[in-house]
């Protein structure tokens, strides 16, 4: 039995045409290995489009590209389709979900509790991005983890591990880093571009958000909220609220933090944070969400007052708190 990632290097050994994927409203580490695949596509002289429901995000301009990020289907070939960075299918959006049944899948993935929806499946909550495992195919597939391409895996790395300072920063994705900066990357320039890429409409709504932070469990909970108004009156998107959340952590004795950040259509996507044994993995299964034990999400269609209770509940639950 071969392990997982020998199959996938000898898919890609023995394959001419591939589609590279990833989440909708893509994180670093989704758009690190879309890009980071690509590269090692491209140096083994393949054909390859890469997708992504939600395109490019802005604060990714600055990342060198093997090829347009396609947002729509129409253009994007690709015979067998890469999956990546999602716990769930549906996660790549309507458009590819609905293709996806009839069409070979290659499903690459870190989080907990993926259900192996492609014909081949490597899944690893052991690595703490999708970024470190595309960095292992690199390697088998002797491609050198230079330029743009080590650009790409340290932009997952960093994403994933909270610029290494969350519990999933392992021995082995330090050692990453150090092999990417031996081999030329600057991480002073590099994380100069990853994290020097904010508008002033985004402090701004970063301020409105923060002023509704509300503490439970006497402090080990803490809840803000991301109004559609809010967005609309500081000129931000979705793509602005990622990361409150982590700050929202910072809050002296908040064992869990909480953001809820209201759709479009009404109802709330949420996303928690914690550390060490406190899983907030498996309260945002509850709400039908996932991820991994200290970073989940979910939505929940629901009016604001009783989205918040039901998680607040949830996590009391959950943390021993009630
Ligand atoms: P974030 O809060 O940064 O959006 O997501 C944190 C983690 O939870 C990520 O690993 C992400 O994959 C996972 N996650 C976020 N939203 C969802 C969701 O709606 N469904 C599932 N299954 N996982 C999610
Ligand atoms: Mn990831």
């Amino acid at each position: 039995m071969q392990s997982p990632i020998t199959q996938i290097a000898d898919l890609i050994r023995r394959t001419d045409s591939f589609l590279v994927a990833s989440h909708a409203n893509p994180d670093g580490d989704a758009i690190g290995s879309t890009v980071a695949l690509g590269y090692i596509l491209e140096h083994m002289g393949k054909e390859f489009s890469l997708y992504n429901r939600s395109g490019l995000p802005h604060q990714f301009d600055w990342l060198p590209l093997p090829g347009p990020i396609h947002d729509t289907l129409a253009g994007a070939e690709g015979n067998w389709i890469f999956v990546l960075d999602c716990g769930s299918p549906n996660r790549v959006g309507d458009e590819l979900s609905r293709v996806m049944a009839s069409r070979p899948i290659a499903n690459v993935d870190h989080h907990l509790g993926n259900p192996m929806f492609g014909q081949f499946n490597w899944v690893d909550d052991r690595y703490p991005a999708v970024c470190a495992m595309i960095a292992d195919l690199a390697y088998e597939l002797e491609v050198p983890m230079v330029g743009p391409l080590a650009e790409a895996i340290y932009l997952g790395i960093v994403t994933d591990t909270g610029f290494f300072t969350f519990d999933n920063t392992t021995p082995a994705v330090m050692e990453l880093a150090a092999r990417l900066i031996r081999q030329g990357l600057n991480p002073g320039a590099v994380n100069a571009k990853i994290r020097n890429q904010w508008s002033v409409n985004r402090f701004r709504l970063w301020g409105e958000s923060f002023a509704t932070t509300e503490l439970f469990y006497d402090g080990q909970v803490a809840v803000a909220i991301v109004t559609q108004g809010m967005m609309e009156r500081t000129g931000t998107s979705a793509a602005d609220c990622e990361e409150i959340v982590n700050f929202l952590r910072r809050l002296r004795g908040a064992r869990a933090a909480v953001i809820l950040r209201e759709e479009p259509d009404g109802g709330f996507k949420f996303s928690m944070r914690s550390s060490g044994a406190d899983n907030v993995q498996s309260v945002a299964a509850l709400f039908g969400g996932g991820g991994h034990r200290n970073a989940s999400g979910g939505t929940i269609s629901a009016d604001i007052l009783s989205a918040k209770v039901r998680l607040i509940e949830a996590l009391g639950e959950s943390l021993g708190l009630v």
